[in-house]
């Protein structure tokens, strides 16, 4: 296995070396690349044009978090000369796919640089780890660990979540235009490294792509600034927003943990819908990629209205309202201001 492996990476990198010699500099073949969930794909289409071949893992609709590579994941893995992840533990199926795979391109973690929200809300667990009383510095967060924090131990000791584990920060980090900015950078940086050849193109793309995020950051802060401030809070079906939530001033709540894995508690679900009446909470919203019947039962409680479907962490398809990141990104705005103002 070992010696077939050795092999395999060994003509990988011969053909990577022809494929980088002058052939490739005249070459109009687009190079391979995989991006691990649509949002990515998107991105890497915008910055690659005609020069990359991409082929996204988790398609529009799909939930990330729960992914199940297949034996086709694997083989664009091994033909990708470039591999763009999020990082930051969202995609926990990956380092077995790329071991499963024969993958010798270059690897690319699209957070790279970013500021990443620590994870620090009471709801989810790490054996051991005492982060409960030191991390209330970001404000947003009050909330919830205010209300959260007397039933950790017991509930998380009887619900026994050690099954699912993520990392110390929020992986959602493109629900940040700001941070759109760092994915397109290094998504240009690693396909200018991999095709020299068309690195003008990368970079004039990521210039003007650069361009739009920010109109659209302008125009999501526009819309925000318009809503009144005792209606800033909303609830999601998992804690997908709260870097949405840190650039535009709105506070987001949760049923379930920064990942789909876990299902919400009872008592989780009774405490939000406890804090959404003290807290005359009126919206919730469901999500493309989960069920919604949690959050419409929250509704029924609380008298809540369901503001409509946003998109945490995959596109829609072509015919919905979120075919694109910057699609996606004003859907949800809109959507938000709307129910709010209403
Ligand atoms: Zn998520």
């Amino acid at each position: 296995m070992t010696n077939r492996r050795t092999l395999l990476k060994a003509a990988s990198a011969v053909l990577a070396l022809s494929l980088a010699g002058p052939l490739a500099a005249q070459s109009t073949e687009p190079i391979p690349v995989v991006a691990t969930f649509s949002i990515l794909g998107d991105m890497v289409e915008r910055i690659g044009g005609e020069h990359v071949a991409v082929t996204t893992l988790v398609g529009p609709n799909g939930d990330a978090h729960v992914y199940q590579p297949t034996p086709a994941d694997a083989r664009a893995v091994s033909e990708a000369q470039v591999l763009i992840v999020n990082g930051l533990e969202f995609e926990g199926w990956l380092d077995r796919l790329v071991d499963a795979s024969d993958f010798d391109g270059l690897r690319v973690v699209a957070t790279e640089g970013i500021e990443p929200i620590a994870f620090e809300e009471g709801e989810d667990h790490h054996e051991g780890d005492d982060h409960a009383e030191h991390d209330h510095d970001d404000g947003h967060k009050d909330h919830a660990e205010e209300a959260g924090h007397d039933h950790d131990d017991e509930e998380h000791a009887e619900a026994g979540h050690d099954d699912h584990h993520h990392g110390a920060f929020d992986p959602h980090a493109w629900q940040s235009l700001g941070n759109a900015v760092a994915y397109v950078d290094n998504i240009a940086a690693a396909l200018a490294q991999a095709d020299p050849a068309n690195a003008a193109d990368f970079y004039q793309n990521r210039a003007a792509y650069v361009a739009e995020i920010e109109a659209l950051d302008a125009e999501i802060r526009e819309i925000v600034a318009s809503l009144p401030a005792d209606r800033r809070t909303v609830v999601t079906s998992h804690d997908a927003f709260q870097y949405f939530g840190r650039d535009y001033g709105l506070t987001f709540l949760a049923p379930q943990g920064l990942s789909t894995e876990s299902e919400a508690s009872a008592q989780d679900v009774a405490r939000l819908i406890e804090q959404m009446r003290e807290e005359n909470i009126s919206a919730v919203f469901v999500e493309n990629v989960a069920d919604s019947r949690l959050l419409e039962q929250i509704a029924n409680e609380t008298g809540a209205t369901v503001g409509g479907t946003l998109y945490p962490g995959a596109l829609s398809g072509p015919d919905g309202p979120a075919p694109t990141y910057l699609d996606m990104m004003r859907h949800n705005a809109t959507t938000l201001a709307h129910a709010l103002r209403t």
